[in-house]
């Protein structure tokens, strides 16, 4: 019998992964870009021997697939996917393909902040239990790649609304749903029911034997919970202790209650600080007691995780003053969480290219805990006109050594240098890794 096309659509991670996984699964193999391919991701191609074309698609040899991956940052609307569904071929995405080929158990987080940070948090602590467990979806390594090529028990799944758009038959074990705030609404025509249609989707196919463990405080998350009524056991969790929650934070403690056993940590020993990581580790926590992970474990994987780089990640102190790398903080959002966390004076570091953000969101922390604004972007005429008359200090920098050089003159003894940008780093950098690279780098030479 002919063996049948899988075509893949875009060749990052996610479909290289996805084309190697089709290739050891005897089908015929067509990965397709409109763009270039990272050298890397050329090389393995070709050490696979795997067909592919990058810089542009071939319609025919396209539409003629039996089904399509499509990686996620491809939209609907592009050319070649209008042509596709105008054909009626099935389109899935890399996390629906791989989960058809392993029995291990899946743990997905979903959530429009801190998703990178939870997955990562859980993975350290079912890791340093022992667990046979990968990690893939939004983060390192992809999925499908591990699923041809290793062999785990246990899957922590990052998953964005865009894989969630593909997935039918995928099922999550236990779903994590931390938070839904608007986001990303240029690709769900503006509609913002539609994405969080899409991050529900992390509920789909779950049983009674099932797990989901949702923000409770989240009003959205919440009311599409009630919407579903899903047969899944639930575990919501919340600031505040109440009847529906099983954990909650008392006398600066996080408490999580399952099944006959209270676990009980103090918020000064968790690794990750601020109100935002005190859910995501409430959250990591419940996966962990469902997992039957020990008290003493959990406890000792929630103080000595060592986060995720960009996140609130600690670079250095210098003649005591301490220099903390936000540079994922690209909207007003995580700038709040990330400035709500602060405990002493700080020197605020933000600004890039600007997605339509309403500084007021943050106004009243700045007020109360920024001593100094240093204005990084191309143009800050914005900021300027948001935050002029607020703080007795502001300045402007147009490179990275510059803002450094400007907060060490600005801090003292005892106060906090924060890079949390509120904006996208596009006008001078290529993506928030590289400027808080750059960050770090120049602290590293004061
Ligand atoms: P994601 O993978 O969903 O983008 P990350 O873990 O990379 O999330 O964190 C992105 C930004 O959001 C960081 O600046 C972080 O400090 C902030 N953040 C992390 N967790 C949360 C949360 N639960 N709620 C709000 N903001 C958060």
């Amino acid at each position: 019998m002919e063996k049948k096309l899988m075509v893949i659509l875009g060749g990052g991670e996610s479909g290289v992964g996805a084309a190697i996984l089709a290739q050891k699964k005897e089908y015929r193999v067509f990965l397709s870009d409109s763009g270039t391919l990272a050298d890397a991701h050329r090389q393995t191609l070709q050490a696979y021997q795997i067909d592919f074309e990058e810089n542009g698609h071939t319609d025919e040899a396209i539409l003629e697939a039996s089904e399509i991956v499509k990686s996620p940052g491809i939209p609907n609307t592009a050319p070649i996917m209008q042509k596709v569904l105008a054909k009626g071929i099935p389109v899935i995405s890399e996390i629906e393909f791989a989960g058809r080929y392993t029995d291990a158990k899946m743990i997905c987080i979903t959530g429009s902040n801190g998703k990178t940070t939870t997955a990562s948090l859980i993975y350290h602590i079912l890791r340093s239990a022992g667990l046979n467990v990968g990690m893939g979806g939004n983060i390192g390594k992809s999925f499908a790649r591990q699923v041809a090529e290793e062999s785990y028990d246990y899957y922590v799944l990052e998953l964005s609304s865009f894989q969630l758009e593909g997935v039918y038959d995928f099922k999550a074990d236990i779903a994590v749903l931390l938070n839904i705030t608007p986001d990303h609404l240029d690709r769900y025509d503006y509609n913002l029911q539609h994405y969080v249609d899409a991050k529900m989707r992390i509920v789909r196919n779950q049983k009674t034997e099932d797990a989901i463990i949702y923000w409770i405080d989240d009003p959205l998350v919440t009311r599409e919970m009630e919407k579903l009524k899903p047969s899944a056991a639930i575990y919501p969790f919340a600031e505040r202790k109440s009847d529906r929650v099983v954990a909650y934070t008392e006398n600066r403690k996080i408490y999580i209650q399952t099944k006959e056993n209270i676990f009980d940590m103090e918020l000064e020993l968790l690794a990750l600080e601020g109100m935002h990581n005190v859910f995501n580790s409430m959250a990591s926590g419940i996966v962990a007691k469902l997992m039957d992970v020990s008290d003493e474990q959990l406890r000792k994987s929630l103080s000595d995780f060592k986060g995720v780089p960009h996140r609130l990640e600690k670079v250095a102190t210098v003649r005591g003053v301490q220099y903390v790398n936000d540079s994922k903080a690209t909207n007003v959002n995580s700038c709040w969480y990330a400035l709500q966390s602060m405990r002493s004076k700080t020197v605020l570091i933000l600004g890039g290219t600007d997605k339509g953000n309403d500084y007021s969101e943050i106004e009243e922390l700045v007020r109360n805990k920024v001593k100094a604004l240093i204005f990084l972007g191309k143009d800050n005429r914005k900021l300027h006109t948001f935050f002029d008359g607020k703080v007795d200090e502001i300045w402007d920098a147009t490179s990275m050594t510059e803002a450094v050089e400007a907060a060490y003159q600005l801090s003292e003894k005892g106060d906090t240098v924060l890079l949390s940008p509120c904006c996208a780093s596009f006008d001078l950098f290529n993506n928030y890794e590289e400027r808080g690279d750059q960050f770090k780098e120049c602290v590293r030479r004061l």
